[in-house]
């Protein structure tokens, strides 16, 4: 484990890409900057030791106030649809990538986000204030104890440096980690411009990185074009996986531009995000999205639009719209067939029979009409025991109580109690069939696919006002339940509860 950034080794692999995929230019220094919080687990990805964290050169280098030795600092342009209206040239406003890491397990891009403005900030100041960065900081670290492909935070810097928003605000600088930061709307950008030959050295970058997978094709049956359309696949693929883990985490990114979609398949650019409390279909999480166009029920729909997009720039070095086309057809597979084995272990479903479409279909139903906290819901249906499993009398002695001890926190949840006992019932019968695993062994299975613990907004919020007064003691303890999201811990009973009513009434808009 290294204690300096200057003892990892580089390699700047997205510089050595030719000049008109960025502008390199130095950050903008930070006023009295001051490490909030560093993660040891994203420090591990790159070799550095949690040591480094109190070294002057790290907070220097997270800040912004001192390029990467031997990185090569810049911002990258990028183009895009925002809410569905084609927005043209975008960029890094205010991110720099300061160069690769080489970790024990693979490359990671460091990237600053706020570290001042670029080439490509249009009216932006270049900064992001500490509440959307905290959020920010905390959304990666929660996203990680789920198991959802995400970029990573490595540290939160605050600042005494103000800007304006709704109000005056104090800024922060995030440095976040990824393979690659590379968006769909990187692609649409050379579309737009016309130009295949630097669509093609993309493309290429991308695959020879990340999917080298795509150059195994037959050369003498299918053109090179063929391997822009094995990327597409993949990328279709991964997308859809991404947004099945969205959707059965109650997760609404809230702003999926097409500049916000990770060539990757991860959760990119968190702003205006919430985890769900109470579960509405059509729950939308960002406060300026007024048509509620990336409301959770419409994530998946909106992914393959975005894809369509992604095709579409694509079209410009594949000839073949019919295999494009294809490509872009498989979404709705994937995602289903994803969304179906995340269902199947969040309720305990050991196989797939005629019927649980419909059981799952009313269970979202059900807590759709009731306003049924999402996260709980899930949680307290693992502890419901099955109807006619011998083992059912144990675990309802292990917890203390009777048959209905096991079924009253999960019908509690609801408003209309007869409503949820009737599915209930349905449930427990279903669960009966199931020969094996036993009672007990569903259960804990299920615990183990139904977070406790989730980054609340309320949760978030009390974090963020910790962090204004210089206090990251709410981080961290947010960070210890996150990490293992699934594990009930002592002493964090208020962080597993329902949200006091002041929750409902926190917006969170595009203003970051
Ligand atoms: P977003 O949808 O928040 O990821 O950002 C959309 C675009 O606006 C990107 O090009 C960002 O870099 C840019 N942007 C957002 N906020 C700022 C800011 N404060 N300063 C400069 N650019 C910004
Ligand atoms: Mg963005």
């Amino acid at each position: 484990m290294y204690l300096h950034f200057d003892q990892i080794p580089k390699s700047n692999t997205f510089a050595s890409l030719p000049d008109d995929f960025y502008t390199r230019l130095p950050t903008t220094p930070l006023s009295q900057p001051r490490l909030l919080h560093a993660s040891s687990e994203s420090a591990r990805l790159i070799g550095l030791s949690p040591a480094a964290f109190s070294e002057s050169v790290f907070l220097n280098v997270v800040s912004g106030n001192v390029a990467l030795p031997g990185g090569d600092t810049l911002a990258a342009v990028y183009s895009g649809h925002q809410f569905g209206v084609w927005a043209g040239q975008l960029g890094d406003g205010r991110a720099h990538l300061l160069g690769g890491l080489k970790g024990p397990d693979g490359l990671w891009e460091l990237q600053l986000k706020g570290a001042g403005q670029t080439p490509y900030s249009r009216m932006g100041d270049g900064r992001a204030v500490l509440r959307s960065s905290v959020r920010e900081y905390l959304a990666s670290h929660a996203m990680v104890g789920l198991g959802v492909p995400t970029t990573r935070a490595l540290s939160i810097v605050a600042s005494a440096d103000r800007v304006m928003r709704e109000t005056m605000e104090t800024t922060a600088v995030v440095a976040r980690m990824a393979p690659s930061f590379v968006r769909f709307g990187s692609f649409q950008h050379w579309a737009a411009k016309q130009r295949p030959d630097l669509m093609r050295l993309l493309a290429d970058y991308v695959i020879d990185h990340f999917y080298p997978e795509c150059k195994a094709f037959d050369k003498h049956k299918d053109s090179d074009a063929y391997q822009y359309v094995r990327l597409l696949e993949i990328v279709v693929q991964r997308t859809a996986n991404l947004m099945a883990d969205w959707q059965a985490n109650g997760f609404c990114h809230g702003v999926m531009n097409t500049d916000n979609m990770s060539i990757l398949g991860l959760t990119l650019d968190y702003g205006p995000f919430g985890f769900m409390d109470a579960f509405d279909a059509g729950h939308i999480c960002n406060h300026t999205d007024s048509q509620g166009r990336y409301a959770w029920h419409a994530q998946p729909a909106v992914a393959h639009w975005n894809l369509y997009q992604l095709a579409n720039s694509l079209h410009l070095i594949v000839p073949d719209a019919d295999a494009l086309r294809q490509a872009l057809d498989s979404f709705e597979t994937f995602f289903l067939s994803s969304m179906q084995k995340k269902m199947m272990s969040k309720l305990g479903l050991t196989d797939w029979q005629d019927g649980d479409h419909v059981l799952i279909d009313d269970l979202w139903s059900l807590m759709h009409r009731n306003r049924a906290d999402f996260t709980l819901t899930f949680r307290q249906l693992a502890h419901v025991s099955g109807l006619t499993d011998a083992s059912a009398v144990q675990i309802e002695h292990d917890l203390g109580g009777t048959v209905n001890a096991s079924i009253q926190p999960f019908v509690d949840l609801f408003i209309d109690r007869d409503d949820a006992s009737a599915w209930l019932d349905r449930y427990r019968r279903r669960i009966a069939q199931q020969g094996s695993p036993t009672n007990h062994e569903r259960i804990q299975s299920m615990l183990a696919s139904n977070p406790l613990y989730v980054l609340r907004n309320h949760l978030a919020q009390q974090a963020i006002e910790f962090a204004q007064e210089g206090d990251n003691s709410e981080i961290e303890r947010l960070l210890t339940i996150l990490a293992n999201p699934f594990e009930a811990k002592a002493g964090f009973e208020a962080y597993s509860a329902l949200p006091p009513a002041w929750a409902s009434k926190i917006e969170v808009s595009c203003s970051s």
